[in-house]
């Protein structure tokens, strides 16, 4: 059947975009789907902008620009690629190949599937205040463009590391930027959220977004209001920042038949998961001393995809060849 591959590899993030190459480099015919409209997983979603720097050999980089980096690097084996397709179903059938169900009715075959799939879909929570359907074109749940807000008043709404980043980088752009927090104590990194005290951002702990105000569809200000004493301010803004977290979904995935714990699938240390032919990396997998970091998945990908080369082939060699060495990549 030629749309049977060797492997299928649910979730496009930075680990399954690098599991893709190596499954390429050896020789495996490969799929890659992912739910969200493009690749990038975590970084496309949430820090695109932000800079990168605990990955061995990289100083630093963009987050955008790494996943600029893999997405072509996948690409070197030509794997077939599709986004925008969230994956519901994972069912053995009886010839042992794997029937993949996605929730738009499309069907995938495979002879090994890759759970890549982070923490699963996400959704953002969003701003809980009247008004935040009217707004929209006004409130932000990331941002893509940072300079986008050359020059506006900025109110970001939200107490962890994302909400005080997303704060210092307005900063040098923005006309103003207001840091409004329900609580007192930031969670974020002791180091930024001693920065931004000492920053021009105007910090309002215990307090919370309880209204916006505009003409028609046009923010112009929001109410925060103390929850200790009960006074309020308004803030006159152009925009609003939110972060008040995300709830990842994980959906029906941890119905498919391997075994899970709080901290996802479990896997051993050649990446099995307890279903035979089910693999799992990245931040989706779960055992002793498991870091949720990018290099992390870099490593498991490609002991996901040896240990699905020597499922497909007992005889097969255990790794790839190196790349300096890889007949793919020998100069002519
Ligand atoms: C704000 C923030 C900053 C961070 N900074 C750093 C940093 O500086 N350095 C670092 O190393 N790490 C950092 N991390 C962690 C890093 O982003 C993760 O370790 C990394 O993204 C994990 O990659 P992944 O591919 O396993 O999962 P993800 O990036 O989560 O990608 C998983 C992909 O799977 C898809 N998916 C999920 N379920 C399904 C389904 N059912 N069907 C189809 N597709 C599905 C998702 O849509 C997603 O695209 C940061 C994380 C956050 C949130």
């Amino acid at each position: 059947m030629s749309n049977l591959y060797d492997v299928t590899i649910i979730g496009a993030g930075p680990v399954g975009l690098f599991t893709a190459f190596y499954s390429g480099l050896r020789s495996l015919k490969t799929k890659l789907i992912d739910a969200e409209p493009a690749v990038g997983g975590k970084i496309r979603h949430f820090y695109p902008e932000k800079i990168i720097r605990d990955i061995g050999g990289i100083p630093e980089i963009e987050g955008q620009q790494l996943v600029k980096n893999l997405h072509e690097q996948a690409q070197a084996f030509h794997p077939t690629i599709i986004c925008g397709e969230q994956i519901t179903k994972l069912t053995k059938q009886a010839d042992g190949t794997f029937l993949i169900k996605a929730e738009n009715g499309n069907y995938h075959y495979s002879k090994t599937v890759i759970i890549a799939a982070g923490s699963g879909t996400y959704e953002v929570n969003p701003l809980e205040v009247s008004g935040s359907e009217t707004y929209t074109t006004s409130l932000f749940y990331d941002i893509k463009d940072v300079a986008s807000f050359q020059d506006k008043t900025i109110v970001v709404s939200g107490g962890g590391n994302a909400a005080i980043d997303w704060a210092q980088a307005l900063e040098p752009i923005a006309k103003e930027v207001h840091l409004v927090y329900r609580g007192e104590n930031f969670k974020g990194h002791e180091e930024r959220v001693k920065e931004m005290h000492d920053s021009t951002i105007h910090v309002h702990i215990n307090h919370e977004i309880t209204a916006l105000q505009g003409n028609s569809t046009n923010l112009k200000s929001c109410i925060i209001h103390c929850n200790r004493n009960g006074s309020t301010t308004k803030i006159d803004t152009d925009a609003i920042v939110v972060n008040h977290g995300v709830k990842v979904n994980l959906g029906s995935m941890l119905d498919w038949g391997f075994d899970t714990s709080e901290y996802g699938i479990l896997v051993n240390h050649e990446m099995e998961t307890s279903v035979p032919g089910i693999y799992a990396c990245g931040d989706i997998c779960a055992y002793p001393r498991k870091m949720r970091i990018i290099a992390a998945g870099l490593h498991e990908g490609p002991i996901a995809i040896n240990s699905a080369k020597n499922f497909l082939d007992p005889e097969a060699d255990d790794v790839a060849m190196v790349s300096t060495h890889h007949e793919s990549f020998s100069e002519v």
